[in-house]
């Protein structure tokens, strides 16, 4: 008897069954899936150990992450998410928009500290001319061609199309021919409309979501998939959008990596006004890491690689998740400000030494990857003496890089009357 038919043979059998299925590679269903994310007691443990198991299969020993900056370019927006503490309105004092050569300034500057991805998203401006995102990404990308652009969620892209009249299929296209390397997987929450509309009402539906992100990858753009947990919806939610997500990648392999996001509640008005009655404060530790090991399951062949995100679970949670199925430690940052305006209290920047000894500490390789997941380096031996430019700024120095309230503060920042377009 093998260590795992051990382990099946101490879970209960509903549970048991599902495992061995994963184990095997059959498809878990929605069901199933949602039965996995109720296991407690022993059964939780064995939960947790097949999804390591499952990725060490898969996945190996490597545990990559990514250099890279974070620019959330304007914190206002016309829509109102009520899971959302960054956004403002056009009028607010906080509203802010950063300059395009502050954008340009900012990658250059990530580019010289040693990061290859410059992540871009942000709220929707009232005022936006329909080309923005294709300009700011034409002058990126002139500005700064070594730096793999990582931009623009759904959400952005459809306000894109609005204001500008193009199709998705146009707009992405000029994207595309503009530099745009990939697009981030946000704005999915939980792909269900019922638990939208009471969350974020207006926010993108589910099928709209669904075309962009599948028209993204007919035209050869990547992206990311994500799920924000922790509010409203039930496992049979978090179930489904799994195994909804394992669909689309059978039929149009264009997602790199899936990320489970939790809600951060502190300073949400879903939360914090009530809005809703019932809605949690965030999963809780164990709910993390079964979303985590339950996501490794039904993904596992279609989507190896599952992504712990340090900023919204903390280095510790995180470092755990990694013996819950999870094979990538996210990136840099160095800026962010979506999480931290929301009350997350993680900080915006780990210097890659510190996610390389979170790495090893758990017993796995360290490797820094691009965003479309190529290994650039591995670090197979014992690494302390090895900087990267990152590694050797000070905490002091650290402050260059500002912060989401220096964002928020600063007069050449303000948003009010300023909107300047790229290129113009
Ligand atoms: S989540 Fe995005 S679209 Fe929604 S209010 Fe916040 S910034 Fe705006």
């Amino acid at each position: 008897m093998t260590v795992v038919d051990r382990l099946l043979s101490a879970a209960t059998m509903p549970v048991a069954r599902s495992l061995e299925q994963a184990l095997e590679g059959k498809d878990i269903g929605v069901h199933q899936a949602a039965e996995l994310l109720n296991a407690d007691g022993l059964d939780f443990y064995i939960l947790l150990m097949t999804a390591d198991h499952l990725r060490k299969e898969t996945s190996g020993d490597v545990v990559s992450y990514v250099v890279n900056r974070n620019v959330n370019f304007t914190n206002v927006c016309v829509k109102r998410c009520s899971f959302c503490a960054f956004s403002r309105t056009y009028r607010s004092q906080e509203g802010y928009f950063l300059p395009t050569e502050e954008i340009v300034r900012r990658a250059r500057e990530a580019l010289d500290f040693g990061a290859t991805e410059i992540c871009v998203q942000a709220g929707l401006p009232p005022d936006m001319p329909g080309d923005f995102y294709i300009s700011l990404c034409r002058t990126l990308k002139e500005a700064v061609p070594e730096i793999h652009i990582h931009a623009f969620s759904a959400e952005e892209v459809l306000y894109g199309c609005h204001r500008s009249g193009l199709s998705y299929a146009e707009y992405l296209g000029e994207l595309k021919n503009a530099g745009v390397g990939s697009l981030p997987g946000t704005s999915a929450e939980i792909l269900d409309d019922e638990v939208r509309n009471r969350i974020s009402p207006g926010r993108i539906t589910t099928q709209q979501w669904i075309d962009i992100v599948t028209t993204a990858h007919a035209l050869g753009i990547p992206t990311t998939c994500t799920i924000m947990y922790g509010h409203v919806e039930t496992p049979q939610h978090v179930a489904a959008h799994l195994v909804l997500l394992r669909d689309l990648q059978r039929r149009h392999r264009g997602f790199t990596e899936f990320v489970p996001l939790s809600f951060v509640h502190t300073e949400a008005p879903l939360y914090t006004d009530g809005l809703i009655k019932g809605v949690r404060p965030g999963p809780t530790g164990i709910e993390v890491l079964k979303v985590h090991a339950v996501a490794r399951l039904v993904l596992n062949r279609d989507i190896p690689n599952i992504q712990v995100s340090w900023v919204k679970e903390g280095l510790k949670l995180a470092q755990a998740c990694l013996a819950a199925g999870a094979n990538d430690f996210g990136g840099t940052l160095i800026n962010e400000s979506i999480s931290t305006a929301a009350g997350a209290t993680h900080g915006q920047l780990v210097r890659p030494r510190d996610l390389r000894r979170f790495i090893r500490d758990s017993r796995r390789i360290p490797a820094e990857r691009s965003t479309l997941y190529r290994i650039l380096h591995r670090f197979d031996e014992e690494d302390s003496t090895i900087l990267e430019p990152l590694d050797r700024i000070s905490d002091e120095e650290t402050s260059r890089f500002g912060s989401y309230n220096q964002l928020t503060r600063t007069e050449g920042f303000r948003y009010a009357k300023k909107f300047v377009p790229a290129g113009r």
